[in-house]
């Protein structure tokens, strides 16, 4: 009896901490748990469990920042936008000062619509709702007609050189693709040099398909690097440009959700160059 009494108190008592660590994930309480089973397949829920609290936790505090981020970004252009209403409509001595103030909301407007735009994307993305349905298209004609719209838009004297493979077919969402080719290109502008130049290279190799964004612009620093594709992160380079750190981040997804990678190098000075890997589909002549 004493036995059988000893090696079930070492088995419950373990379970009963197991059970409350799960019960505590449920209620959001993340606290290691420790039962000193010596029973094997306990130990390894002990394991399990306590990996899937690091996880959660982490989780839930990318989440906790992620809001943050975004109130914070939404806070400020709602800010100017009332002041601006306030003095219009109490100050404003002529059509010109309320003409200004206008121009302000409107800018103020348009940065909160695009900030909305992108978290919707990004939403829609990971939650893969079924709004971005996939296709075999012609990824060729897609780059062509991306660097043609950012070549009328690029300033700075910035020349958008091109080497695309004629009629490449990869499965992608056409939408999405071109939102993500036109972030790398914004950037390459964005963090580019004047009179400088970007190079986007499409080509096939064996089964697989590299399309490329390189600029000769200013570069990113080391210690940024790991950083960039973070929700709301920006670089040291990019003080005083415009933008919300949220264009990386979106082109990771597009690019995950297109089942592609892609990789990134970079020297301060010299330039970056971002590398999107996909699956070949077949090419059509
Ligand atoms: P942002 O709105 O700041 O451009 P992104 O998510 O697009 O946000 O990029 C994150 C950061 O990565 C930028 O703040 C910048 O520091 C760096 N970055 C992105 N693209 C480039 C580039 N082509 N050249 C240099 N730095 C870049």
């Amino acid at each position: 009896i004493l036995l059988f009494w000893f090696v079930a108190g070492s088995i419950s008592g373990p379970v009963r901490r197991l059970c409350e660590a799960a019960r505590g994930i449920g209620e959001k309480k993340f606290q290691k748990v420790e039962t000193k089973a010596t029973v094997k397949e306990l130990c390894e829920l002990e394991d399990e469990i306590n990996q899937m609290q690091d996880k959660l936790l982490k989780a839930d505090e990318a989440e906790r920042v992620f809001f943050q981020n975004a109130s914070h970004e939404l806070r400020t252009p709602v800010a100017v936008i009332l002041a601006q209403c306030e003095y219009a409509l109490g100050n404003a001595g002529n059509t010109e000062e309320l003409k200004e103030a206008l121009e302000v909301i409107q800018r103020q407007g348009y940065r909160m619509s695009r900030l909305i735009e992108t978290l919707l994307t990004l939403t829609r993305i990971e939650q893969n709702t079924g709004y971005y349905p996939m296709e075999k298209a012609n990824i060729s004609s897609l780059a062509e007609d991306a660097c043609r719209d950012m070549r009328l838009s690029a300033g700075h004297g910035i020349a958008i050189e091109t080497e695309i493979a004629d009629n490449v077919y990869a499965e992608i969402n056409p939408q999405l693709f071109c939102l993500m080719l036109d972030n790398l290109l914004k950037n390459a502008c964005r963090y580019g040099r004047e009179n400088g130049k970007i190079k986007v290279t499409l080509r096939v190799k064996s089964n697989e398909i590299e399309l490329k964004v390189a600029d000769d612009g200013i570069g990113i620093g080391e210690r940024d690097l790991p950083h960039i594709w973070e929700r709301f992160y920006r670089g040291g380079n990019s003080r005083g440009k415009k933008g919300m750190g949220l264009g990386l981040s979106l082109v990771q997804q597009i690019v995950r959700y297109q089942q592609g990678r892609i990789t990134v190098s970079s020297a301060v000075g010299e330039g970056t160059e971002f590398c999107i890997i996909f699956e070949k589909v077949r090419e059509e002549k």
